[in-house]
């Protein structure tokens, strides 16, 4: 579908939907600084994250530094002009980066949020809203959260130790 043809379904989806209606916006893609800067202009909600899936080299970033670079030009772009951004990852540099260059900017921490994946990095979740930064926690629900947990794992095995570690405490308790 065009950049053109995406911008039209938001402005349809805005107009039986009013403003709530949210778009995700992944970095790694080479198209997302053009989509922004259109979605920005229709005044839509935004949702900015890497993105979890594999893509051919010609429609993303092969390099994670790039995906990384994109990620922060967008985020600051959504943060100077955009409609009450979400902000969507766990990675501590990208948040430290957002927290300075909102206060660098004078924009309040009312005009965006941060959001997380249920269960991830808690730790943070906790400190941001300490901090005073709207948290929305992500809680995927219905009958497709089994293949959405595989590609979880899948995209950080890690997750694997988390949650096997998290089975055996709840068992201990129970017993
Ligand atoms: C609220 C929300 C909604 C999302 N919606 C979409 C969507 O619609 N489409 C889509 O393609 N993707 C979506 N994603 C997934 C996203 O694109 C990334 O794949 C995912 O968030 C991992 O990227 P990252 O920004 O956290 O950082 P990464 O570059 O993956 O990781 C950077 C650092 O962050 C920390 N980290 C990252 N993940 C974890 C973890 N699971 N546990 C602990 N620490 C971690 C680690 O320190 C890691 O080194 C969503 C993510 C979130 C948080």
């Amino acid at each position: 579908m065009s950049i053109q043809n995406d911008v039209t379904s938001a402005l349809n989806l805005l107009a039986d939907f009013g403003k709530h209606t949210g778009v995700v916006i992944q970095s790694c893609l080479r198209r997302s600084t053009a989509d922004v800067k259109r979605l920005i202009d229709i005044g839509a909600r935004v949702r900015l994250c890497k993105g979890a899936y594999l893509e051919a080299p010609d429609v993303a970033f092969p390099d994670k530094k790039d995906v990384d670079l994109q990620f922060i030009a967008l985020m600051e772009a959504l943060l100077r002009h955009g409609n009450y951004p979400g902000i969507a990852t766990h990675d501590n540099r990208m948040l430290e980066h957002a927290k300075a260059f909102v206060t660098r900017e004078g924009i309040p921490s009312e005009r965006f949020e941060f959001q997380m994946l249920y269960g991830v990095r808690r730790d943070l979740q906790e400190r941001l809203r300490k901090d005073g930064f709207n948290m929305r926690v992500y809680i995927p629900f219905g009958t497709q959260w089994y293949p959405y947990l595989m590609r979880r794992l899948a995209e950080r095995p890690a997750n694997i130790v988390f949650i096997l570690g998290n089975v055996l405490k709840e068992g201990t308790r129970k017993s």
